[in-house]
């Protein structure tokens, strides 16, 4: 099974979300209530300001929660797609591949905008912050894909499109806490996550967490990941996908960002619309070895 997974924000849409001013935001809110934060050379980043209010403020997380969401939902309000979008999703699906949405925006945002432009129904999976333990660069979302399609192959309904149950599916409210003890068979993609190791951003350039990669052994791909790739613009996208040995394929990426973060794109397009002939070249590949 083809499986193709999208980032959102600068892949399949454009928005002007700014995370530095959104970070000061969240900054300032937890200032407020608890006085400085420790000081450090670089800027506190929203992935880690989330992870002091969880250890040092819990009860602030809902309300920091509540600033990221202010400045998502101004961002999401002006998304419109990027140049490329449909005919990337809509070719997929034509060569046959499952499509799949990664974000760590939070799903109370992100449904809506996704069905005001048209991409709602050509995505047989949505995953936001609300299905995953932890944002991207951390790969806790490749778990939720992995369980979701590793499901429905083990149901027998592998050769049938899925309806996009996903969009009814509950979440934790706006919080952006997860949801955890999802179904399903455990994927191959489990034993591959014990080796990615989480760290403290020191020197990084978005607001996450930083994922240190270790080196994967061959190891036989599961039924999901065998023909997957993500694609995204961002470091995070391409950290997380090695993390699970998921190939990655950079779209406008930027060139230093992904060296700094020794992230390896299998392909780099500057036009989303040829992905699809880049993935039915992919699979004739894979099928004539
Ligand atoms: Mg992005």
């Amino acid at each position: 099974m083809g499986l193709c997974v999208f980032d959102l924000d600068h892949t399949l849409v454009r928005t002007p979300l700014d995370l530095a001013a959104m970070a000061v935001e969240m900054r300032a809110f937890l200032e407020a209530a608890r006085g400085p934060l420790p000081p450090r050379p670089e800027r506190w980043r929203v992935g880690e300001l989330v992870q002091w209010s969880k250890a040092e403020a819990p009860e602030l997380e809902q309300a920091l929660w509540q600033v990221a969401l202010g400045h998502e939902r101004r961002a999401m309000d002006a998304a419109s797609l990027e140049p490329g979008a449909l005919e990337a999703v809509t070719g997929a699906r034509d060569a046959g591949f499952r499509t799949a949405l990664w974000t760590n925006n939070a799903r109370e945002l992100t449904v809506p905008a996704l069905e005001r432009l048209g991409l709602a129904a050509l995505l047989d999976l949505v995953v936001t912050r609300d299905d995953m333990r932890a944002l991207k660069p951390d790969p806790d979302g490749w778990r939720v894909i992995s369980e979701h399609f590793t499901a429905r192959l083990g149901g027998g309904t592998a050769s049938a499109r899925t309806a996009p149950d996903h969009f009814t599916a509950p979440t934790d409210g706006a919080d952006g806490r997860v949801r955890q003890g999802s179904k399903g068979p455990v994927p191959v993609t489990r034993r591959r996550l014990s080796r990615a190791r989480m760290e403290p951003s020191r020197a990084g350039a978005a607001d996450a967490c930083r994922v240190v990669p270790r080196p994967l052994p061959h190891a036989p791909a599961g039924p999901v990941d065998r023909d997957a790739v993500v694609v995204g613009d961002s470091w995070v996208d391409g950290v997380a996908a090695a993390a699970v040995g998921v190939p990655f394929v950079a779209y406008r990426a930027r060139e230093e960002e992904l060296q700094r973060w020794g992230v390896e794109p299998v392909a780099r397009l500057d036009d989303l619309a040829a992905l699809p002939a880049w993935l039915v070249a992919r699979l004739d590949g894979h099928a004539t070895r």
